[in-house]
């Protein structure tokens, strides 16, 4: 049986080369956004939240802080890219709201038991067996009143509205399978967290509506596996692909730059060429002088506000991140490359050391001194 998933489907209907790229080619995602980090670390901590939790003596808030501020510490690699403009911290911070509140909405979580975490769901999508749908129930629990529910932890920042969740089709492809694997259920509640802004929301199927879901996957399927162009999409969520970088769309000739060509120099077009594709924009990790991650090393809101404001590779880029007089924070690895590079980068003034002054006057006087022209 050949297996779809919910995401493979909607990555078709986004851009059907990135589907390419990623389900025909299987061309390993050169980056990993940070966006997508922050949801694996949350749902981390959810699915341990759950795991162990014990219904007399549920875990305090700081603890599950503790355990997210430990895996984001863990997992943290130079791989991650930031996308938005916020600083990576900023994308720390929300990863805590995000938890705190569904700890305060549902502490002490005994509102159902849990049955499931992190659930692999399978089923056929018709009597053939030829194309199947797979997933993953974030959790799968039954309240005391019989209901099952299938719940969708979601951190992105838009809260979904009740016409989204009466239409998304994971959750009704996970409603189909959990019915096949447990004939016994017979209410099913589907349930989105949507961590960001505090908001559940919830949603019910009917016989016929599951039907109609069922044929429209079928019918989707059977169209991309006719399919033998794979255009690309260019549309804003581009931003999100971890494609970009080698995505012909972005870096053909006379169109449109990549992303991280920030420069119309010739020397930083080929520079960029040679660079792997996220290097300038990763320039930050390549920094790190202690285990923390880079973000860490800023103390000061200030900073973080600057960050906000600048473009997405600015955090990164020599010449917008050098103020005057302050050193740029990479320089504290001490390099003389990086350092030549900084000067460079900035506008002589304040950062040339005394010496580069001393020689150029030195150089004006010896040509006084050797000019037949001086007064004698
Ligand atoms: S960058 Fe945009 S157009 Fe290119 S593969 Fe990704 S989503 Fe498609």
């Amino acid at each position: 049986m050949l297996l779809y998933s919910h995401t493979r489907l909607k990555t078709f209907e986004q851009c059907p080369l990135q589907y390419k790229l990623k389900y025909l080619d299987s061309i390993p995602e050169p980056v990993e956004n940070i966006e997508v980090f922050l949801g694996k670390r949350v749902h981390e901590v959810l699915e341990q939240l759950y795991r162990t939790l014990e219904p007399e003596k549920p875990p305090r808030l700081k603890e599950l802080l503790a355990t997210y501020r430990a895996a984001w510490e863990e997992q943290w690699n130079s791989n991650v890219r930031i996308v938005r403009r916020d600083a990576a911290r900023l994308y720390f911070s929300y990863g805590e709201k995000c938890i705190q509140h569904f700890y305060n909405t549902f502490v002490p979580f005994n509102q159902s038991a849990t049955l499931h975490l992190e659930h692999r769901l399978e089923f056929p999508l018709d009597e053939t067996g030829t194309r199947g749908i797979q997933g993953y129930a974030d959790r799968i629990s039954v309240r005391t009143d019989g209901v099952y529910e299938i719940h969708d932890y979601k951190t992105g920042r838009r809260a979904l509205t009740q016409k989204d969740a009466d239409s998304d089709r994971q959750l009704s492809l996970y409603e189909i399978g959990f019915r096949g694997f447990q004939p016994a259920a017979k209410k099913i509640e589907l349930v989105w967290h949507c961590l960001g802004v505090g908001v559940t929301l919830r949603s019910h199927r009917t016989p016929g509506q599951r039907a109609r879901i069922r044929q429209s996957a079928q019918e989707l399927i059977d169209h991309i596996e006719r399919q033998s162009q794979f255009p690309a999409n260019k549309t804003r969520l581009c931003d999100w692909c971890a494609y970009r970088s080698i995505c012909p769309a972005w870096t053909t000739h006379g169109t449109s730059r990549p992303w991280y060509w920030s420069s119309r120099s010739s020397s930083h077009e080929s520079a960029a060429i040679k660079a792997p594709p996220h290097t300038d924009s990763h320039a930050i990790k390549t920094t790190q002088s202690t285990s923390r991650p880079w973000y860490w090393s800023w103390g000061s809101s200030a900073h973080e506000s600057a960050a906000i404001e600048a473009p997405h590779y600015a955090d990164s880029h020599p010449i917008r991140t050098t103020h005057g007089t302050s050193r740029p924070w990479y320089w504290s690895s001490g390099s003389s490359d990086r350092k030549s590079e900084g000067i460079e980068a900035t506008h002589h003034t304040a950062s040339h050391p005394i010496w580069y002054w001393l020689g150029r006057l030195s150089r004006k006087l010896y040509v006084w001194l050797t000019s037949t022209n001086r007064p004698r």
